[in-house]
């Protein structure tokens, strides 16, 4: 039972033995966090826990998932007890049950980020607003950003700038436009993903009995990829782990990788202040790559300036030193990476499966699917274009959705003509106006659509409100597969799409028989305890791009981006694009912390590999329909050049001349002008710089003070205002001019 204590080393036993009171886990990559947190687990199960107290956070379902397989097989059956998945999913099932306190139906719907820019895209237009500067994408981006920060659009729409929003004077109306989507959304009964934590912590903070309740049920909550999480989910667990305190966090600094997304490294730091009874453990010791593989990531991280010490080390062997792949083009690049698998595959009797490789952006996997597929390797894509993404699943899905909640707005705008049956835009849109002008919900106005419609209209309404009527009883009554099958024929849409013959229509017919029988293996699953419809959409919106890698055939090379492999390791490992622009990314390039970022993300490429490395990059590369000259990237220089060599046997450098046209130079020469003449804010001289830009201490922070921000540079601040429960601050900042900001988000450094 207990055999797995011996495989652990000496701190790892440690941090799987102290199951109680606060703990966190800095360690290395591919030193055992993943497995410990696992192991713990079953310690906690092995003494009695039951494995409903137990709550585990994991970056994707599908990490959760592989956990638990491997706690039944060391605890048996007990452990599908036990409450794991990713921060929305697990919060999505609390607030599941609970909701109805926030003025919410229980049934809510989940909108993607699709659902929320239309939703976006649509109020802007009714504002009358420009469309150009309120790009739903931007305008998304903000309103998340406010959400996981804890900034309701009451406090935005006060100001702004407390967010440090630097654009705010650009497009002084997205607190407006935030207040009209939330209040949207709330009465479409419907919540995006950022509501999902920013509504738990909301339920949490204004509903104690409730917040009791599940202090009760969670003895022990436990945290992979602590360093990614932002500050709202820190927030969350802080408050539920408040009266136990047994928490026990994991994760590596220098593999935060979502900065962009709001994730926050000082909740690492947090943590130390917040617990001071707090075990803290390191492990240094790596299991996973060989000694030239964790040199090489060391050499790399080295450069960055914010980052806790740690002396990663491995005794496993030294391995084959990392290779070099030059291409003169993206496609040769392709056809040298899968020249290089099917010769190692060969000469190693490796697997497909022991393969991965890894680039910056998805449309970087184009040429190598095409390189792959001349030669015959099979592969699989991970995140890409969700199979829950086309637009004949998100079609019948939106039945579902609507059936279950006729508040839902967007599944209404989606659905309402659709098979064709005659209500146009225009009569879309009166619905909307008026649900909005009467504060009433799209389905009160649906039942008695006529006053707001005109006549003609009102005959197809009223038959679709009979249906959806129809629909909701099936759901009530039947599994969600039957229910699910009804909706698909009785809608129109199976009919629809079986009839046209062409192939991209056949493709659709059995996208759809795929989803259908998706649903036939959820409810035939022994495992799950909930089986109506209402769970099988609530676990479909859920799913992360490595959750949906349900590929029959297991033996494939994996195509993904950095940020997807998080957590996993393989074999063979090829990082891809390695150029300047394209890594680092040049939209994520505005300041040095950004690039520190980009930096953390190659050490993350780096450490998933297990035996060997190759790197590439090509000199000229397709960008945004373009041909594009290429330099190297930077990363290429960081690391340590004793561990590198250059890929001999695929030269072709020499024999190809590269295809240079006038207009790439005049491009590449442009790009490089303007990142010439953007200024950028410069340290004084004699400056030091501190280790990170955590909100640093500023309590001492006075008018007069010199201080530094991550984005602005530095400033001087210019008024303090200590009047409100947030500490606020008026700073000049040279480069971008006076921002005031709240002190407690600001990551202000004194200088
Ligand atoms: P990452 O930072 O990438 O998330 P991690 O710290 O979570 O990595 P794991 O994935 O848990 O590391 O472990 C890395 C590999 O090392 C796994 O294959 C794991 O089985 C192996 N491993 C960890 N600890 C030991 C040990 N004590 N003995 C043998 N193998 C180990
Ligand atoms: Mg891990």
């Amino acid at each position: 039972m207990t055999d797995y204590l011996e495989s652990l080393n000496e701190p790892q036993r440690e941090a799987v033995l102290n199951t109680e009171g606060p703990c966190m886990l800095i360690a290395g990559a591919g030193s055992g966090k993943t497995r410990v947190l696992t192991f713990r687990i079953a310690q906690l199960m092995n003494k009695g826990v039951d494995p409903f107290n137990i709550m585990s956070l994991t970056f994707t379902n599908k990490a959760a998932r592989e956990m638990r397989e491997r706690i039944e097989k060391v605890v048996g059956h007990d452990a599908r007890n036990l409450w794991m998945g990713t921060f929305h999913s697990v919060f999505a099932r609390i607030l599941r049950a609970e909701a109805h306190h926030l003025g919410y139906p229980n049934n809510f719907t989940i909108y993607d980020t699709d659902d929320s820019k239309a939703m976006i895209r649509s109020i802007v237009k009714e504002m009358g607003l420009d469309d150009t500067v309120y790009k739903a994408n931007t305008v998304y981006n903000r309103i998340s950003a406010a959400k996981n920060s804890l900034i309701g659009w009451q406090d935005y729409l006060q100001n702004a700038e407390l967010m440090g929003d630097d654009t705010a004077n650009l497009r002084p109306e997205v607190g407006k436009i935030y207040k009209a989507y939330a209040l949207r959304t709330f009465r479409a009964g419907s919540m995006d993903f950022d509501d999902l934590l920013f509504n738990t912590d909301k339920l949490f903070k204004e509903h104690l009995e409730v917040l009791n309740k599940y202090q009760q049920r969670f003895q022990y909550i436990l945290v992979d990829e602590f360093q990614d999480t932002n500050l709202c989910q820190y927030f969350i667990i802080r408050k539920l782990a408040a009266v136990r305190q047994n928490i026990c966090v994991v994760g590596d600094d220098a593999q935060s990788i979502y900065a962009f997304r709001g994730a926050d490294i000082t909740n690492i730091l947090n943590f130390e202040r917040d617990y001071p009874e707090l075990k803290v453990i390191k492990l240094e010791q790596n299991y996973r790559s060989t000694q030239n593989i964790v040199h090489a990531a060391n050499s790399v991280i080295k450069k960055n300036r914010a980052q806790l010490p740690k002396n990663v080390w491995t005794a496993n062997e030294e391995g084959p030193l990392i290779e070099l792949i030059k291409a003169v083009s993206d496609n040769e690049e392709g056809r040298l990476v899968s020249n290089s698998i099917f010769q190692e595959r060969l000469q190693h009797q490796l697997k497909f499966s022991d393969f991965a490789i890894l680039y910056r952006t998805n449309s970087q996997s184009r040429a190598i699917e095409e390189a792959l597929r001349r030669m015959n390797i099979k592969y699989k894509v991970v995140g890409g274009l969700s199979f829950y993404q086309r637009k004949e699943i998100k079609d019948l899905l939106g039945y579902m959705r609507f059936v279950l909640n006729q508040q839902d707005e967007a599944s209404f705008r989606r659905i309402i003509n659709l098979p064709k049956r005659g209500i146009g835009d225009s009569t879309v849109d009166k619905i909307v106006v008026a649900a909005n002008d009467h504060s009433m919900t799209i389905w009160d106005v649906l039942q008695n659509a006529a006053p707001f419609v005109g006549g003609r209209s009102a005959t197809p309404i009223e038959d679709f409100v009979a249906m959806i009527k129809r629909f909701a009883l099936e759901v009530e009554r039947k599994d969600a597969y039957d229910a699910a099958f009804e909706i698909a024929k009785g809608s129109g849409l199976l009919r629809e799409l079986y009839e046209d013959k062409t192939v991209e229509g056949l493709s659709r017919y059995e996208n759809v028989q795929e989803l259908l029988n998706a649903i036939k293996e959820f409810v035939d699953d022994p495992e799950r305890q909930e089986k109506d419809l209402g769970s099988f959409l609530q676990e479909v919106s859920l799913v992360t791009g490595q959750d949906e890698d349900k590929d029959k055939d297991p033996d494939k090379v994996t195509l993904m981006t950095i940020h997807m492999a998080k957590g996993l390791e393989f074999r063979y490992v090829y990082i891809v694009g390695l150029e300047e622009d394209l890594f680092p990314s040049q939209m994520m390039l505005s300041s040095r912390a950004d690039l520190e970022e980009e930096r953390r993300l190659f050490y993350v490429a780096i450490t998933r590999a297990e035996k060997r490395l190759f790197l590439s990059y090509a000199l000229t590369r397709y960008r945004f329909g373009r041909l594009k000259n290429c330099e190297p990237s930077r990363f290429l220089d960081d690391i340590d050049q004793s561990f590198i060599k250059v890929a001999s046997k695929f030269g072709g450098l020499e024999s190809t001349p590269p295809p240079t046209s006038q207009y790439a130079k005049t491009l590449v020469n442009g790009i490089k002008k303007t990142i010439a003449s953007t200024p950028v804010a410069k340290p004084p001289a004699g400056y030091k710089p501190s280790a990170d830009f955590a909100p640093s201490d500023t309590s001492s922070l006075k008018e007069g003070m010199k201080v530094e921000h991550p984005k602005f540079g530095f400033g001087t601040v210019l008024q303090m205002d200590m009047s409100g429960a947030d500490r606020k601050a008026r700073i000049s900042f040279g480069a971008v001019g006076e921002k005031t900001l709240l002190l407690s988000f600001a990551k202000l450094r004194i200088v």
